[in-house]
C-alpha cells in the first residue's frame, strides 16, 4: 500500500517535470554536439514523443535513463587511406558509432556517401536503437560509414578502399559484439570485400560478422528484398486497419536503390502502380506502371542514372532535380531515399494533391515539421523506424542462420519477415492506444521500442 501511495505521488511529480526534464536533455545535447543537425532532429523527435511514459514510469527519471541513452557507448572515428587507379593517394574519414547494446550486440549498417559526418552517423545510430527494438530480436544499436563517394569508381578502386576501412574496423566488430550491414553506397559488392579482408585478418570464418553477404558465403535469402518488402508489409497493416489497401492505388517512391526498388516491386504485387521513382539527379513519371526489372538493368547492373529509363521506356517522362518528385499526384507516398527529403513544402503539396498515407522507408525522411503536418491533416504515417525495420530484422536472421550453420528458403525468410512486420505494428498500434496517441504509430513505435531497451538498462545497472 504504501509503495503505491508512493508511485502515486511520484508519478504526479514526474507528470510536473517529464515535459521539463526532456527539454533539459535536449538542450544538453545540442550544447555538447555542437553543429549536429541531424542528431538533434531525431533526439527532439524521440524524446518529446515519451513525455507520457516518462509520467508513467518515474523510476526512468530517477536513474536518467534520457541523459544515458542519448549517449553512445563507444563511438571511433579513424583514417581510410587508400590508392586510386591513377597510383594517387586519397584520404577518406571512417565512422563506428556503438549506440547502445542493453539488449544485443550493436547492429546496424555502413553508408558510403560524400554527406556522411558524425552527426549522420549518430542519428542513424540513434533511431537504430528503437528500430531494432521493436524487431523483437536481440540486437542493439550502431551505424557507420565514410565519406568515400563509390559513384564513378571502379571495382578495384571500391575494393582497396573496402580493404583499408576494414583495417581498422575490424578490431571494433565481432559477431557477438557489433555487427554492420550495408545502408546507403553499400551493397553486396562492398559487403563481399569487407568480408573478406575480415576474414583475412582474423583468420577464421566468422559469417554472423556481416550481414548482407551473397548467397554462396552465408547471406541469407531475402535479405536484398526484405527492406522494401518489410515497409509494404507495415504498410499494408496500416491501411488495412484504416479500411485501406493498396489495390488500384497510386503509389510514387523516392529512390531507386535498395530499398526503393523492392518496395515498388511488393506494391506493385499488391496491385498499385508505381507511378515515378527518381535518383539523386531526377525523377521519372510513368503513368503506365514503373517497368521494375527496366529499373534493376539500369541501376543495379549497370550502376547507371534514372534518366536513361526513358530512352527505353516509351511514354515515359523524365525531370530534372530530385524533390520534384512530390508533385506528382499520387495516394501513397513512400520516400525510401535519403533523410530530409520530404520537408514542409512537399508535405504540403501532397496533402493537397490527395495523399492518404506515407510510408517512410528511408531513414528519417520527412522532417518533424512534416511529420507533425501529416498527422494535423489525418494521413496515415507509418514510421521508419518501425516500418523500415524488416531489414535489419532480416540480418539478425542471417546471423541465426550462420549460428545455425543452415539456410532457410527464400518463403521461409519472407514469412518470418511478414510475421515481424505485422507485430512491429500490432504492438506500436497498442502503444499508442495505451499511452494516449491512437492512431499515431510515429509515436507508438517510439513508445514500444523505448520500453524493452529501457527496461534492460534499468536491469542492467548505472553502465
Ligand atoms: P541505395 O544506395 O541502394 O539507394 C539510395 C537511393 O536514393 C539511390 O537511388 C540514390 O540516388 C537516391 N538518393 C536520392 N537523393 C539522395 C541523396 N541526397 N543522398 C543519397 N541518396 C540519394 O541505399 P538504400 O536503398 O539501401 O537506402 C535508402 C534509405 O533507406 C536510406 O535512408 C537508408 O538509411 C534506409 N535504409 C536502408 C536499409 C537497407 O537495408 N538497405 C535498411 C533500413 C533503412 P543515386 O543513385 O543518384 O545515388
Amino acid at each position: 500500500m504504501g509503495y503505491e501511495i508512493n508511485q502515486v505521488i511520484e508519478s504526479a511529480i514526474a507528470g510536473k517535470n517529464a515535459k521539463d526534464i526532456i527539454e533539459k536533455v535536449i538542450d544538453d545535447v545540442k550544447a555538447r554536439n555542437k553543429g549536429e543537425e541531424e542528431f538533434h532532429q531525431t533526439v527532439e523527435e524521440v524524446l518529446r514523443s515519451l513525455e507520457p511514459v516518462l509520467v508513467k514510469h518515474p523510476e526512468y527519471i530517477k536513474e536518467s535513463i534520457l541523459n544515458r541513452i542519448v549517449e553512445p557507448e563507444r563511438q571511433v572515428m579513424f583514417r581510410v587511406p587508400w590508392v586510386d587507379d591513377n597510383g594517387d593517394v586519397q584520404v577518406n574519414r571512417g565512422f563506428r558509432v556503438q549506440f547502445n547494446s542493453a539488449i544485443g550486440p550493436y547492429k546496424g549498417g555502413l553508408r558510403f556517401h560524400p554527406s556522411v559526418n558524425l552527426s549522420i552517423i549518430k542519428f542513424l545510430g540513434f533511431e537504430q536503437i528503437f528500430k531494432n527494438s521493436l524487431t523483437s530480436l536481440p540486437i542493439g544499436g550502431g551505424k557507420g560509414g565514410s565519406d568515400f563517394d563509390p559513384k564513378g569508381k571502379s571495382d578495384r578502386e571500391i575494393m582497396r578502399f573496402c580493404q583499408s576501412f576494414m583495417t581498422e574496423l575490424y578490431r571494433h566488430i565481432g559477431q557477438d559484439v557489433d555487427v554492420p550491414a550495408g545502408d546507403i553506397g553499400v551493397g553486396a559488392r562492398e559487403i563481399g570485400y569487407l568480408f573478406g579482408q575480415y576474414k583475412r585478418i582474423r583468420n577464421a570464418y566468422e559469417g554472423g560478422v556481416l550481414t548482407g553477404k551473397g548467397l554462396t558465403y552465408g547471406g541469407s535469402l531475402a535479405r536484398k528484398e526484405a527492406t522494401g518488402f518489410g515497409l509494404i508489409y507495415f504498410t499494408n497493416e496500416m491501411l488495412n486497419y484504416h479500411k485501406h489497401s493498396f489495390e488500384g492505388k497510386r503509389v510514387v517512391v523516392s529512390g531507386s536503390g535498395n530499398v526503393a526498388i523492392y518496395a515498388a516491386e511488393k506494391a506493385t504485387s499488391f496491385g498499385a502502380t508505381v507511378i515515378a521513382m527518381c535518383d539523386s539527379a531526377g525523377y521519372i513519371v510513368d503513368e503506365n506502371g514503373v517497368d521494375l526489372e527496366l529499373v534493376k538493368q539500369i541501376k543495379e547492373v549497370e550502376r547507371k542514372r534514372i534518366k536513361e529509363y526513358v530512352a527505353r521506356k516509351e511514354g515515359a517522362q523524365y525531370f530534372e532535380g530530385q524533390k520534384g518528385i512530390w508533385s506528382v499526384k499520387c495516394d501513397v507516398a513512400l520516400p525510401c531515399a535519403t533523410q530530409n527529403d520530404i520537408s514542409i513544402e512537399e508535405a504540403k503539396l501532397l496533402v493537397e494533391n490527395g495523399v492518404i498515407a506515407v510510408g517512410e522507408g528511408a531513414n528519417m525522411p520527412c522532417t518533424n515539421e512534416a511529420v507533425d503536418y501529416f498527422l494535423e491533416k489525418g494521413i496515415l504515417v507509418a514510421p521508419a523506424k518501425a516500418a523500415n525495420a524488416g531489414g535489419v530484422a532480416t540480418s539478425a536472421l542471417e546471423m541465426s542462420q550462420n549460428s545455425m550453420r543452415l539456410s532457410w528458403t527464400f518463403e521461409e525468410v519472407e514469412e518470418k519477415l511478414k510475421g515481424i512486420m505485422v507485430n512491429i505494428f500490432a504492438i506500436s498500434k497498442d502503444a499508442a492506444e495505451e499511452y494516449g496517441n491512437e492512431g499515431n504509430y510515429v509515436v507508438g513505435a517510439n513508445i514500444a521500442g523505448f520500453l524493452k531497451v529501457a527496461d534492460a538498462m534499468m536491469s542492467q545497472g548505472i553502465i
